[in-house]
């Protein structure tokens, strides 16, 4: 159940911001809250992988290019030893983190995943940040077992964090038309606030553009914001649209740039209690990434070495680490690299300072 007053004085003054303001205006109230929160002009970034372990899933999801039906013959389960080879590769370029995200696999048994992580602790060590929400429900109900047991055994075993994938629009009435089969908004929210309470830090996305209102948008920045005033474990906040194209969803339009702005500005404004923003330059393009750093953004995400579920919808960008760096000195700002944490690598402060 929505914990949200659609019809209270904060919700509108959300909602008038975000439809009526002039852009710039909004804008310039988004790097203002950026400029308290972060005053120096740095930019931070962090070097990672994403590893899609498998590629079958049965959530059947509406926006999704990505996934395979079990028996397909596309459907693909890595091998431990594929993981932890790309791994490898990512740390020869500098990676200090994996994104390790799947479909929902019926057929991979719980231990898989506890002897993969330890796998990986032990002869690949790196951070691991894994499994959405979506993944953590979808394993809850599979093995039988809470959304707590669930998340304390992927823990003791090596898992370091968890992504906010899988957020889409956090309203049920729009969860069920475009992803009925995973978890509903209080049960993503739930796996949040469980991994929050036990010692994790989080982050927490937003996919829009699924034909929802702008009412349901400001919603599900104040659940967020709700989650974050009582545990404070979010760590940054994303943003991005639908990528329509490959799915079931391809005749719905890809929303524009300014859309994209106003929403990470008005999330900006309305999320204050999240210290990061990233840019989603990876669908916007560095043009429209750049801009968004005067739009709230201080953070360009990630330079993922591979980055199959959002790639798989045909609208994706990429650059070096080098465009990365230039595109963020372009907008006259400081690239630094970081942790998941968002604490920044020690060799690049000693390098600015
Ligand atoms: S978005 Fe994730 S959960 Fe949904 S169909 Fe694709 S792989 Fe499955």
């Amino acid at each position: 159940m929505s914990t949200v007053d659609r019809t209270s004085a904060a919700f509108r003054e959300a909602l008038d911001l975000y439809q009526n303001t002039p852009l710039l205006e909004l804008g310039a109230r988004a790097d203002a809250v950026r400029h308290r929160l972060h005053p120096e002009p740095i930019v931070s970034y962090i070097v990672d992988r994403n590893i899609n372990y498998t590629n079958v899933c049965v959530a059947d999801c509406a926006f999704c290019a990505f996934y395979r039906r079990p028996k397909d013959n596309e459907g693909y389960v890595l091998s431990f030893e594929e993981i932890g080879a790309k791994i490898d590769e990512c740390k020869e370029i500098g990676g200090v983190q994996i994104l390790l995200q799947g479909g929902h696999n019926p057929y991979i048994p719980f231990d898989w995943y506890l002897e993969l992580m330890r796998y990986i602790k032990t002869h690949h060590p790196i951070h691991i940040h894994g499994f959405s929400p979506s993944e953590v429900v979808f394993f809850s109900e599979r093995y039988r077992m809470s959304v707590e047991e669930v998340v304390r055994q992927l823990r003791e075993a090596g898992l370091d964090s968890i992504p906010g994938g899988g957020g889409e629009i956090l309203v049920d009435a729009i969860r069920e038309r475009v992803a009925k089969k995973k978890a509903q908004t209080d049960e993503w929210l739930g796996v949040q606030e469980e991994a929050h309470r036990q010692g994790m830090k989080t982050s927490v996305t937003m996919m829009y553009g699924l034909g929802e209102s702008d009412e349901d948008r400001i919603e599900h920045m104040f659940r967020i914001r709700e989650v974050q005033e009582r545990t404070g474990g979010f760590t940054a906040f994303i943003c991005w649209p639908l990528q329509p194209e490959g799915t079931a969803m391809s005749e719905y339009v890809k929303t524009d740039a300014v859309t994209y702005l106003r929403t990470l500005a008005t999330a900006r404004i309305v999320i204050d209690n999240i210290p990061n923003m990233q840019s989603s330059w990876v669908t916007m393009g560095l043009k429209v990434g750049q801009v968004a750093l005067r739009f709230g953004a201080n953070d360009f995400g990630s330079l993922m070495m591979e980055e199959n579920v959002v790639s798989a919808a045909g609208t994706t960008h990429r650059a070096t680490i080098a465009e990365m760096e230039r595109a963020i000195r372009d907008a006259g700002m400081v690239p630094m690299r970081r942790r998941q944490d968002y604490s920044l690598l020690e060799s690049d402060v000693a390098a600015v300072a």
